[in-house]
């Protein structure tokens, strides 16, 4: 069961077709119609400056609208295409939307702040990864620092110097990298000195004020962050009391329920022009 938007209609879809799908490779095939049949959109999650309470940046998160179905959560297709190796194509696509819709936002005075944008796996693993960017930036005309690209941690990046090459292209066009789910990944320490990350997203998990010893993890984040001259977002702020939290020990920005929920391209253009 999934709520997309408040007052909306709930939206069910069936796991089990899901399954099928897998069993009988037609998750290819419909993945590809979907992307051919518009079925794919975006959905913007605003992230607010904490100090200032602006709207400074938002997240740009995949949305399968089936014909059938209603929505799919990202959660439900993103592993199988990225075993299929469709991700590639549907993440070039996430991209250049996220950048066309960024820079129409920018040029129609709607909103002035930064797309996030994430990247799978094989997409960060790919060698021509900063050269794709910079060509989708070019033919969109967003600028570079209106770019954010979330990775997340995995085994395998910290010892990977094609990846290690990308984010350093990247850094250099200005595109800005950000770590996703922070403090739920791998050697995360060590690669931190090495690669040019901008910002760091405290993983929801660790919003759990409940949870002993979450809210000396979130401290240490923010503090380390802020020592080698990274901002830090949290992700999953659901309530005040979070936040409180959160505005006393200087975290940067928050993305969370608490404020908005992943909003459907009107609605999201609709909040922009009245926020400013
Ligand atoms: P993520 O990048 O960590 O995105 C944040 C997820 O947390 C989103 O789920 C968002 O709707 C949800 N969220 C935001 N605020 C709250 C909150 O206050 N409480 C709770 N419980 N959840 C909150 P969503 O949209 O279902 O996306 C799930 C994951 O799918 C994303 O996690 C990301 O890893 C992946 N994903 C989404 N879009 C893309 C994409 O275009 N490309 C790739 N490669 N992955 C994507
Ligand atoms: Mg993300
Ligand atoms: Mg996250
Ligand atoms: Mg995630």
């Amino acid at each position: 069961l999934v709520r997309e938007k408040p007052g909306s209609n709930f939206h069910f879809f069936s796991p089990d077709i899901l399954t099928t799908w897998k069993n009988t490779f037609n998750l290819e095939f419909s993945l590809r119609k979907a992307l051919k049949g518009n079925q794919f959109e975006l959905h913007y999650q605003p992230q607010k400056d904490i100090k200032s309470g602006n709207i400074v940046g938002c997240e740009a998160l995949l949305r399968w609208k089936h014909p059938d179905k209603g929505y799919i959560p990202p959660d439900h297709f993103i592993p199988l295409a990225e075993k299929n190796g469709m991700m590639l194509e549907l993440g070039e696509w996430v991209l250049r939307e996220a950048c066309r819709q960024n820079k129409k936002w920018h040029s129609t005075g709607t909103y002035r702040g930064l797309i996030g944008v994430n990247l799978s796996a094989r997409q960060l693993h790919q060698p021509e990864l900063a050269e794709k960017v910079k060509e989708i930036l070019e033919e969109t005309g967003l600028s570079a620092e209106y770019l954010e690209l979330e990775i997340t941690e995995s085994a395998t990046i910290s010892q990977n110097n094609e990846v290690l090459n990308s984010l350093r292209q990247l850094r250099e066009l200005g595109v800005h990298v950000s770590i996703d789910d922070f403090g739920t990944g791998y050697s995360s320490l060590k690669y931190l000195s090495i690669f040019p990350i901008s910002k760091l997203k405290i993983d929801k998990l660790f919003m759990k004020q409940e949870v002993q010893h979450n809210q000396a993890i979130v401290k240490s984040i923010i503090t380390m962050s802020h020592s080698m001259e990274m901002k830090v977002i949290a992700e999953g702020v659901e309530t005040e009391e979070q936040l409180v939290f959160l505005e006393k020990e200087n975290c940067d920005e928050v993305q969370g329920y608490y404020f908005y929920k992943p909003l459907p391209l009107q609605e999201a253009s609709e909040l922009f022009l009245q926020a400013q």
